[in-house]
């Protein structure tokens, strides 16, 4: 029997062809195996047909555990036997199936590690040993097929231990295109702030010295650079939000071992699986009450971002050092992309780092470390990066359409939808500027390259001024396909429904800001929302509209959110009276609050600027109870409300108050602000977030019951917060209401284009 396989998913580049290799041979069949220009395998096998069926059995039973099978075609060849053996053949430059894609980096093996500290091994102690399950895989392929020239590897050639290993079938590094050792392979090295090199024997191991003594490190990983500074030591952390200008945004920290985490905080089962998985993601976990690390690192949160060293090269800079932790945060000026070349590194960073640590591979592909968040044992991710693009997601439905998301501004992907596969691009950021609306267009066009697609419909958000919006017309042009302009919640709330393969859902939408389909400032939403063949939306209701008091201004200052809110129920004696004490919060203090009193005397008569936003809502309450007075990155009044509303409890118990279709909030603004001095802090936050996870639900439930839905969803970067989240989790479960939140794709901004794909994938 002689048959013809081809195997689309991925895999390449996850130890596929070896695999192939070694059942085939066990099987006693001849013929090859090789990796073809579409990201996929094709397998020529001949033998008895007991022994081809057995075979096509384990390739699906046994596969490798990175490998993802999404097709396998079989075709009965006829003619005789024509091979006397099994082997491995070039790889073949054919393209025409698509949907199939190379790996994310995966983290170091344990094998890997355990010959990294081995002596007798000669890569002991080689910050670059990889195998065939570990090492950078996305980052490191410029195009396919998965072989070592068409990667970043192309300039090392193998030493012939390498060699050796890599041409037998019995070794774990057979066909592995990342081998490579010291006498072979990349080579680390240090250099001062100016790239001057600096001679020393073990240059990984002294920069782990150096960080410890409080000097900040740039240093160059798989998908970019890092820097790197001392977690217990405040000074070189306060110089590191100086330069970069981040006085309180957090800073993700790299820690030595799962044990080391567990003295700063508190992981449950959950947590340590997925911080120890080969996906090595940040993830924030709780602070313990004693914090033993500076708190400059994550002001102001309950939380800290924390992963565990992912390459030889992150475990060795702990080896001579006695540290729990290193400050490891991504390496971006700011709105930039994160910095993966060693010339712009010296550039950017280095007036402010004190060393970098190279190393003289160069980087296909940027890509950030994501960041995930468990809420319970659910996983809410935050930014889906490394460890996770470009591996898609699988959905029940086929869309008619391959389709291209371009996101919105703030943390933003890109996603092509391709017949039943959402193929989510890296983390690219908020694209405010050309460096990062450059880095989407390369993403983007990088990413239907590997996949082998081809665009047939564009969607964008509503807004008319993105720039995001812009390329897509741009492209649409272009590659003369139509673009379809995407309602932010709308986006928000197909994400969700195409996760869970949902046809109908009542949806609550909450989020900072999207451009509503009245052009209006839309961001606390209950949304209805239908797939049959196409989508349809409908609003159904809102938070209660609050005026944006001087548009932006009232996102970066939320006292002006609080002035505005608490205008409602307040007189403008009393108002005018406690804006004074607070006056040294705004910029242009008494000045700046009589210019306010008059705007929101105006706007009581000619309501300009209105937003039913959520978030405002919990800026405005941070505000009012002293938690943040300025916001000096996104969603960090929300953020630091949470952390404080941990420790509280219900203070005030306020029913919701639903006026036709808006959820009253002033009235809860007001009492929290009536309260302060007589209620904590603490409990005041607490209430606050009870009441609009409450309202929210009721309002759901009412609408649910209206029209006979059964399913209640809630998307949108407030679904970050635990509190609220499981608030609404527990009163649809009450009313018997099945409750849908997001696994796969980010609840915020970067599961836009996803949802855009998917409505685009099905438009007419
Ligand atoms: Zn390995
Ligand atoms: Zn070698
Ligand atoms: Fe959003």
């Amino acid at each position: 029997m002689r048959v013809k396989i081809r195997v689309t998913g991925i895999v390449q580049g996850v130890g596929f062809r070896p695999f192939i290799y070694r059942i085939a041979t066990k099987n006693k069949l001849t013929g090859y195996v090789r990796n073809r220009g579409d990201a996929g395998v094709e397998i020529l096998v001949e033998g008895t047909e007991k022994n081809v069926k057995r075979f096509i059995e384990q390739l699906q039973m046994k596969k490798p555990p990175l490998a993802q099978i999404h097709q396998v075609l079989v075709e009965s060849l006829s003619g005789e036997q024509a091979y006397s053996n099994f082997s491995i053949l070039k790889s073949s430059k054919e393209t025409e199936l698509s949907g199939s894609v190379v790996p994310p980096d995966v983290a170091i093996c344990n094998e890997c590690l355990t010959e990294l500290r081995n002596p007798r091994n000669p890569r002991h102690a080689y910050f670059f040993i990889t195998c065939v399950n570990c090492g950078p895989r996305f980052t490191i392929i410029e195009r396919l097929p998965y072989d070592r020239q068409n990667t970043t590897m192309r300039q090392f050639s193998m030493c012939t231990f390498c060699q050796k290993e890599y041409t037998d079938p019995a070794n774990r590094r057979f066909h592995a295109q990342t081998v490579a050792c010291p006498k072979c392979g990349p080579e680390a090295y240090l250099t001062t702030n100016k790239g001057e090199r600096i001679d020393c024997e073990d240059p990984v191991r002294e920069a782990g010295k150096l960080i410890a003594e409080g000097n900040i490190l740039a240093i160059k990983g798989y998908g970019g650079f890092h820097i790197a500074t001392s977690t217990l030591l405040s000074e070189p952390i306060a110089k590191l939000r100086e330069v970069k200008y981040r006085s309180q945004k957090p800073f993700a920290i790299m820690a030595r071992s799962i044990e080391a985490v567990r003295r700063f905080a508190k992981v449950s089962p959950e947590e340590e699986e997925l911080l120890l998985s080969h996906i090595r993601p940040i993830l924030l976990v709780r602070k313990k009450e004693k914090f033993p690390l500076s708190d400059l690192i994550a002001p102001g949160l309950h939380t800290v971002g924390v992963m565990l060293p992912y390459t030889g090269m992150h475990y060795m800079l702990f080896d001579k050092v006695n540290e729990p932790a290193f400050v490891m945060t991504s390496a971006n000026p700011p709105n930039q992309p994160i910095i993966n070349n060693d010339k712009a590194a010296l550039k950017k960073l280095g007036n402010f780092v004190d060393y970098f640590l190279f190393h003289n591979r160069e980087i296909a592909q940027r890509c950030d470390d994501s960041v995930v968040r468990l809420h319970g044992k659910n996983q809410s991710i935050i930014r889906r990066s490394r460890g996770y693009a470009p591996a898609p997601i699988r959905l029940k439905t086929h869309v008619s359409k391959t389709a291209l998301g371009l996101g919105g501004e703030l943390n933003v992907t890109g996603c092509i939808m391709l017949g039943n596969k959402a193929f989510l691009t890296q983390h690219i950021g908020d694209v405010e500027n050309l460096e990062t609306l450059q880095f989407l267009k390369e993403a983007v066009y990088h990413l239907a390259r590997l996949i082998n697609a081809e665009i047939e419909a564009i969607a964008c958000d509503l807004h008319p001024k993105f720039s995001t919006t812009r390329l897509a017309e741009n492209l649409g042009a272009q590659l003369n396909v139509p673009v379809l302009k995407v309602q932010h919640h709308y986006a928000h709330t197909a994400a969700l429904m195409a996760e869970h393969n949902l046809d109908e859902l009542i949806c609550i939408a909450c989020d900072g800001y999207g451009y509503g389909e009245d052009g209006g400032a839309w961001g606390g939403e209950i949304i209805y929302a239908q797939q049959s063949g196409t989508w349809s939306f409908k609003r159904l209701a809102h938070l209660e509209q609050h005026t944006l008091l001087g548009g932006d201004l009232a996102t970066r200052y939320p006292l002006r959110m609080a002035a505005a809110i608490l205008a409602k129920e307040t007189s403008p004696e009393k108002l005018w009276e406690w804006l004074k004490t607070q006056k040294e919060k705004f910029p242009y203090g008494e000045v700046e609050i009589q210019l306010l009193m008059q705007q929101i005397e105006k706007e009581r008569k000619y309501p300009k600027f209105l937003t039913s936003s959520c978030g405002r809502v919990l800026d405005a309450v941070a505000a009012i109870l002293g938690i943040c007075s300025e916001r000096t990155y996104e969603g960090e009044p929300a953020m630091k409300l949470e952390a404080i509303a941990t420790k509280g409890k219900e203070a005030l118990s306020l029913k919701p108050e639903i006026n036709g279709n808006s959820l009253i909030t002033s009235n809860m603004v007001k009492e929290v602000f009536l309260n302060r001095g007589k209620a904590s802090v603490a409990d005041l936050a607490f209430s606050a977030e009870s009441y609009l996870a409450r309202g929210l639900a009721t309002l759901a439930i009412e609408k649910a019951l209206e029209l006979g839905v059964k399913n209640v969803g809630f998307t949108g970067g407030v679904a970050y917060n635990e509190h609220i989240t499981l608030t609404i989790k527990r009163i649809m479960e009450e009313a018997g209401i099945q409750f849908f939140v997001h696994r796969l794709v980010p609840p915020g901004d970067g599961g836009i284009s996803f949802g855009q794909a998917i409505i685009a994938g099905f438009a007419e």
